[in-house]
């Protein structure tokens, strides 16, 4: 009874709808009831805003990050496959053909002109034009060696 009281407003014996009956009054990202705030008001923050047009501005975002994740994770399994064969060296072409797609990674190295280190999560390898070299797994001990020597030079 008392929820019913609130929610309708009485005037000159008139029922009213509650206003939080109408959807403008709600905001369009959260849902938080916008109470008795101007009219057009769509958001109750700006951060709600911003959320609301990023999303629609970047509709595929999720699916895209999700399709990445998949490559990178099918070329880790390409990569961990080969290290436990005893397979450290193989020639690009023939990774191709396993699935490995070189365009994708988590960091990149240039050492030199011809020398470029790549990692995917825990894995490394070189690329040379035409082969991919000391392919490697990095221990978390070494990743952590890595981040801090990283850390270190800025
Ligand atoms: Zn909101």
């Amino acid at each position: 009874m008392l929820g019913i009281a609130r929610g309708f407003v009485h005037f000159c014996g008139m029922p009213y709808f509650p206003l939080y009956d109408n959807a403008s009054f709600y905001c369009l990202e959260c849902g938080t009831p916008l109470g008795y705030g101007r009219h057009d008001r769509k958001f109750c923050s700006a951060a709600c805003k911003n959320r609301y047009h990023n999303a629609r501005r970047y509709p595929g975002l999720d699916k895209t990050v999700a399709r990445v994740l998949r490559i990178l994770e099918s070329n880790r399994e390409v990569l961990s496959k080969l290290v436990r064969m005893g397979i450290h060296d193989i020639d690009r072409l023939t990774l191709q053909h396993l699935g490995f797609r070189a365009e994708y990674s988590t960091s990149f190295r240039l050492v030199s002109r011809r020398h470029q280190v790549y990692t995917c999560f825990d894995y490394t390898y070189e690329l040379t034009p035409s082969r991919v070299r000391h392919i490697s797994w990095i221990s978390p001990e070494e990743e952590a060696q890595r981040e801090g020597a990283g850390k270190k030079k800025k």
